[in-house]
């Protein structure tokens, strides 16, 4: 057995699971994000708390028997459908918390704000289940989330995008102390919207409103503009990179100058699969088939280098991203957020741990999983796994 750090999925929207594999064929002439997007309103619209909750209890499940000790958890589901509130207007947070925590791993809980379908548009009757009429709601929310009594539970904020959240918006949210994740630049369209309304890149307004810190955690960025790269340096910021999803909606995949230059984590995004090995390695592989060229994201002559990287990118940068100290490493004093591989397998005779690891395994490896010293997988199962999916099957679609 190969004892690693607990694997942290740095950016996750747990409903998604509910159609996974149901979004792959083509109901019109064309396919793309945006299509994808009015699928998964659907979902996002006719599921009640009880189905976001049984849906994040499965996924996180999954996640748990793949490996991961913590996830961060964008979330965007706040009301209604019709956009009224719940009699706690944080219910399907709290029950998003809940299911993680039925299944015993970390949360931090991104709390999503959205104030706008976009920039002179009219706002769509999908998206009334995720708007918020003022910053302060959203931060009003993050307060009340944040008096949860129970360590692995924390918090931080989400503006969804430029295009969701106004300039105005944001420079409320510059003074917030805790982790910021928000994704950039993941379509084209996207840039092209910022640019009509700002003059400047998405990454250029967050800079502007002071929003850039080693709290700052750019998701996606696939497409960057001018200049993004030395703003997320100055700022020290990280990405988070989400392949496997980045490939299934076709969003394209981040440039290698900045795979090289600024710390990355990992995410499993739309839930298309949870396998946090599989997004690591996709850093490197993704960067030959752009470079033309082998080990790209290694430095010179060191001994299992590039796999210690990419084990950085699911432990402590994703910890680091989620704002959790002492997470992500195996140290004294670090909590015990432990994954257990097995290599008594062909796939790994013969073959050093690490690339092992990295390299070949999948989900079906991780043997035993601990959390703050607790095992909540032994032997690849979890205890509730048979409850869980039972509870799960009438939410999802068939
Ligand atoms: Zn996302």
């Amino acid at each position: 057995v190969l004892l690693l750090p607990g694997f942290v999925n740095a950016h996750s929207h747990a409903f998604q699971r509910a159609f996974r594999g149901h979004v792959q064929w083509r109901p019109k002439g064309r396919d793309d994000f945006w299509s994808w997007r009015e699928a998964m309103y659907s979902v996002a619209n006719e599921l009640p708390p009880e189905g976001i909750e049984a849906m994040s209890r499965l996924a996180f499940l999954e996640m748990a028997e793949a490996g991961v000790t913590q996830v961060g958890e964008f979330h965007y589901l706040h009301h209604n459908p019709d956009g009224s509130k719940y009699d706690d207007p944080n219910e399907l947070a709290r029950r998003v918390i809940a299911a993680a925590l039925d299944v015993g791993i970390r949360i931090c809980l991104l709390r999503v704000a959205y104030g706008r379908a976009g920039h002179n548009r009219a706002s769509v009757p999908a998206q009334r289940r995720f708007i918020d009429l003022s910053p302060t709601a959203a931060l009003e929310a993050i307060e009340a989330l944040s008096q949860l009594a129970d360590e692995r539970v924390s918090v931080g904020l989400a503006p969804h995008s430029i295009r969701a959240v106004p300039k105005s918006w944001l420079q409320e949210f510059a003074q917030f102390s805790g982790p910021i994740h928000m994704h950039v630049s993941e379509q084209p369209s996207e840039n092209g919207a910022a640019m009509a309304e700002y003059g400047c890149s998405p990454l250029a307004v967050i800079q502007k409103q002071g929003m850039l810190s080693p709290l700052f955690t750019a998701v996606h960025m696939t497409h960057p503009l001018s200049g993004d790269l030395s703003r997320l340096k100055e700022g020290g910021a990280r990405i988070c990179v989400c392949p496997t999803t980045e490939l299934d909606l076709g969003d394209g995949l981040l440039p290698n100058v900045y795979r090289e230059a600024i710390p990355l984590c990992v995410g499993s995004d739309s839930q298309a699969r949870i396998d946090m090995m599989a997004e690591a390695r996709a850093l490197e592989l993704h960067a030959r088939a752009l470079a033309g060229q082998r080990n790209v994201l290694t430095p010179v002559n060191e001994a299992h280098g590039l796999a210690k990287r990419l084990l950085k990118a699911v432990g402590s940068e994703g910890a680091a991203a989620l704002g959790a100290d002492q997470a992500g490493v195996l140290a004294v004093g670090a909590k015990a957020d432990l994954v257990g591989l097995s290599l008594d397998r062909p796939a790994a005779l013969g073959v050093p741990p690490l690339e092992a690891a990295v390299f070949s395994s999948n989900p079906d490896w991780v043997k035993d999983v601990w959390v703050g010293g607790t095992r909540v997988v032994r032997d690849g199962e979890h205890p509730h796994r048979a409850s869980i999916l039972r509870a799960a099957r009438q939410w999802l679609r068939h």
